[in-house]
């Protein structure tokens, strides 16, 4: 008897159902039946989609088709309420998701929507004098915390306290935008979670400093295993947007940029399907810079984020060897290029390693690198991890690069690591089930 073949929904767009449905004899409709079911419900399987008639689900069930939602094999949760999922793919391959939490305030730099506003209010407008990170930040915190409760005054004006006026007589001497200080006096503004998501099982790219790179790359995932990613912790976490506000980041496992087309068709489906808006995604690449141009040219996509790492090119092909290929003038020629959007910067990583990259030397050529361009640079302290030669730089050489840069006219900012006691941090990943039940306080396991 011949073996049925899998069809799995996930990763399927409205034409591709369309053309599932037609195949069974039913009308178009059933297809945006089918994109609300496994998009926007999230179901499990087949039975849950109750517009189906029970006929429409037997044939599929008799097609072979089924929906194909990744199954959460263990979680492991921070002290800092950061969860880093292994995620279970149909062939018995896993990959690392992580969730982390609302309460950063807005990280700036971190390519969200609410890092943007962190950084619209502490970088102001020029001949403003910049308000520094923390001063930024604890001011957003302020207004961010005073939703409308029942206890609190229902006219908005009278309930302002002396935080908020102080709050929005900064933002206007900034020039933020009234309309986002409006959203966060409704409490509009609770929802900062993001999701890191992955786009390979493991990675080629063999950055010296990641623990993925370990791993080596065993396959690209497909579209649905990506937006599958999404749709598990979702469902996990309760949350749905595009009434909770969700950042992606595509900076888990894997280089997204080589596995373009997989990686391209997961945004369309997340924008136009799951509800997550293009400007709260970011995605990252090491570099690949034939796809930066590729990107450039889409016409949905996920903000820019190109990790730099290094100041110069003997330095960045130690660190990055892909460098080799695609040298700092190319990349650097490539970002000049990136056609940005209005409001749009692009980030470039820096993650600083002791004694490596992190010296004021290395700072001053990165400002040369980047001069005139419209971007940001996120430093991050490296996250240390077994296998890994390099040692987290002391916070003192942290501050000094930042201020090379800042005194240069080159926003930088340093990143909070979070999840770093899970092994969920930036370049921890590497589905270290038993590292982590080594190393982590809280494990939840399933
Ligand atoms: S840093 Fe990113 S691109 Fe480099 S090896 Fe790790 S996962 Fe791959």
């Amino acid at each position: 008897m011949a073996e049925l073949s899998q069809i799995l929904l996930l990763g399927m767009d409205h034409s591709e159902l369309t053309a599932l449905v037609d195949s069974v004899g039913e009308p178009a409709y059933r297809a945006k039946q089918l994109l609300e079911a496994v998009y926007r419900q999230r179901v499990e399987s087949i039975d849950e989609i109750s517009t189906l008639s029970l006929e429409l689900r037997l044939a599929l069930a008799e097609k072979g088709v089924s929906i194909g939602l990744p199954r959460i094999e263990q979680r492991f949760v921070s002290q800092d309420g950061t969860v880093r999922y292994l995620i279970g793919l149909a062939d018995g391959q896993s990959v690392e998701t992580v969730w982390m939490p609302e309460g950063d305030g807005g990280e700036a730099g971190d390519g969200s929507e609410a890092g943007d506003e962190a950084e619209s209010f502490s970088l102001g407008t020029s001949g403003a004098k910049a308000l520094s990170e923390r001063e930024a930040t604890a001011a957003l915190k302020r207004c961010a915390t005073q939703k409308q409760g029942p206890d609190q005054p229902q006219d908005q004006d009278q309930g302002q306290d002396q935080g908020q006026k102080q709050y929005q007589s900064q933002a206007q001497a900034q020039g933020l935008d009234l309309k986002q200080n409006r959203r966060r006096k409704q409490g509009q503004n609770q929802g900062r979670s993001t999701i890191c998501i992955s786009s390979q099982v493991g990675c080629a790219v063999d950055c010296q400093f990641c623990l993925t790179a370990l791993l080596g790359v065993k396959r690209n995932l497909t579209a649905g295993e990506i937006v599958g990613q999404v749709c598990v912790v979702l469902k996990d976490q309760k949350v749905s947007p595009p009434e909770d506000r969700i950042n992606l980041v595509f900076m888990g496992m894997g280089e997204p940029f080589l596995n373009y087309d997989n990686f391209v068709k997961a945004v369309r489906l997340l924008v136009e399907e799951v509800g997550i808006a293009e400007r709260r995604m970011t995605v990252s690449t090491a570099g690949i810079v034939p796809r930066i141009h590729d990107l450039g040219a889409e016409k949905i996509r996920p903000k820019l984020a190109i990790s730099l790492n290094a100041s110069n090119d003997e330095l960045r092909t130690r660190l990055m060897p892909l460098n080799k290929k695609w040298n700092l003038e190319m990349l650097m020629a490539a970002a000049k290029a990136y056609p940005l959007r209005t409001r749009e910067w692009i980030t470039f990583e820096y993650v600083l390693m002791g004694g490596v990259n992190d010296g004021p030397e290395n700072a001053r050529e990165v400002a040369e690198l980047l001069r005139g361009m419209k971007c940001k640079v996120n430093l991050i302290a490296l996250n240390p991890g077994p296998g890994i030669e390099f040692t987290t730089p002391e916070a003192e050489r942290v501050a000094a690069f930042q201020t090379v840069l800042r005194e240069a006219g080159v926003p930088a900012f340093v990143r909070r690591p979070r999840g770093r006691d899970i092994y969920a941090a930036c370049g921890q990943l590497k589905r270290t089930v038993e590292i982590a039940t080594a190393a982590a306080p809280s494990i939840e396991l399933l």
